[in-house]
């Protein structure tokens, strides 16, 4: 039986899991200072209708992630209707016709293809007369010489520290101080994007700490902890912050609009949870690892710099089942059945297991993939670590006796 298996994991998890404490308790501890700050009060959480003039809960929260970023300013909305979404608008927010946008961390995330031009559109960057150029990791670093190459005339470089749907590891603060330091040497100008999302909260420092100038994330994965019902944010310099703000309601209009109708309560509880959820999600990730090993199977991005584990099966029926086989075990849905289908923005067919309380969460149990070699399925999260100990028990015995 798996139990026994588990339990000497767990053991063997042991020093790896106070790591991980740790890590929780020092975010805890910048979240609450935060609070403190802004002198949150039970009325904050009382939301605007319309415009959303005066929104004094929203602003707050929009200081207090400023603040936890050590930043100047944030945006933290409910009109983001994805990490997509806001990802898109710090682009249109800060690039020009005529501009060049470099990616230094290879081709980025799937649904950022249409949004840059990649795969040609009617409404990309590049349909706007922006350059755009990539440049792939080495062994899973940065390749200082191509970087100091491609520099000239570049406004904005972006990096994405989380693997997407690649077989890379995602990038580590200490790599993203020492590449951000390198850019700036050679021309402090330019504008450090990063995206940001599943890694928030999993080390003490943010690529902020490091030098980026702008990071971008979703709510619906580390931030809001399973109870921010939609959402994302954008964090960094006042400027680039306004420009972005200009990007999502309208020119003129910028931050100052943007109802957050009854959702404050939710954002400013999901960020007070997230640095223990995103603790437990890490402990699963680490746990979902191990065992699959000692039960043969390869996984990628057994590290703690983001939430999420590969798990390659190089065989689409036993990925499909795995994930399948996830949505079982899942709290919510679990007697549906995920089968791949085409997604808005993805380039291959998608199978997705997410049984979550908000759809499509994946700081909740949850897998995905893209269906495609060599057949990865991408698992994140759970907002405990019973249900996940639970739910990856259930769905390795399960896929065992297959
Ligand atoms: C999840 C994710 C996004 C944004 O995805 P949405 O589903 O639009 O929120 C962007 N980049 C990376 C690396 C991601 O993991």
């Amino acid at each position: 039986m798996l139990n026994k298996l588990v339990i000497e994991t767990e053991e063997e998890l042991k020093d790896k899991f106070n790591e991980i404490d740790e890590t929780a308790l020092k975010n805890s501890e910048k979240v609450l200072d935060a609070f403190h700050k802004e002198r949150l009060q039970s009325s904050d959480f009382n939301g605007t209708t319309g415009y959303g003039y005066g929104d004094v809960g929203r602003d707050k929260l929009e200081r207090i992630y400023a603040d936890i970023f050590h930043m100047e300013k944030a945006l933290v909305r409910n009109q983001f209707v994805s990490g997509t979404h806001a990802l898109t608008v710090a682009f249109f927010g800060l690039l020009r016709p005529g501009d060049t946008l470099l990616s230094i961390a290879g081709l980025p995330y799937d649904t950022l293809h249409k949004v840059i031009g990649i795969i040609p559109n009617e409404s990309s960057l590049m349909s706007f007369g922006i350059n755009y150029k990539y440049i792939d990791l080495i062994n899973n670093d940065f390749d200082y010489d191509r970087i100091k190459n491609s520099l000239d005339n570049v406004k904005v470089v972006h990096i994405q520290r989380s693997i997407g749907y690649s077989d890379r590891e995602t990038l580590s603060i200490e790599k993203l101080e020492i590449v951000i330091k390198f850019i700036k040497d050679i021309n402090k100008e330019i504008i450090i994007y990063v995206d940001n999302c599943y890694c928030e909260f999993c080390t003490d420092l943010e690529p902020t700490d490091v030098g980026a100038d702008i990071v971008v994330g979703s709510l619906i994965k580390n931030l809001g902890a399973g109870i921010a019902n939609n959402g994302a944010y954008i964090v960094g310099k006042s400027h680039l912050i306004d420009l972005c703000a200009e990007r999502l309601t309208s020119p003129g209009l910028g931050s100052e609009v943007g109802p957050s109708l009854n959702q404050n309560k939710y954002f400013l509880e999901g960020l007070y949870f997230a640095p223990m959820v995103v603790a437990n999600a890490l402990k699963i990730k680490l746990l979902t690892g191990k065992l699959c090993q000692k039960l043969g199977y390869k996984v990628i991005n057994e590290n703690l710099n983001d939430i999420v584990l590969g798990i390659v099966f190089n065989d689409e029926k036993k990925l499909i089942n795995y994930v399948k086989t996830i949505q079982e075990v899942s709290a919510i849905d679990a007697h549906f059945e995920p089968v791949p289908t085409d997604m808005p923005g993805y380039d291959n067919k998608i199978i997705m297991a997410s049984g979550s309380f908000t759809d499509g969460s994946s700081i909740e149990l949850s897998c995905d993939a893209p269906i495609r070699e060599p057949y990865i399925a991408y698992q994140q999260g759970s907002l405990t670590y019973e249900y996940g100990k639970i739910g990856i028990i259930k769905a390795l015995e399960k896929i065992g006796n297959k």
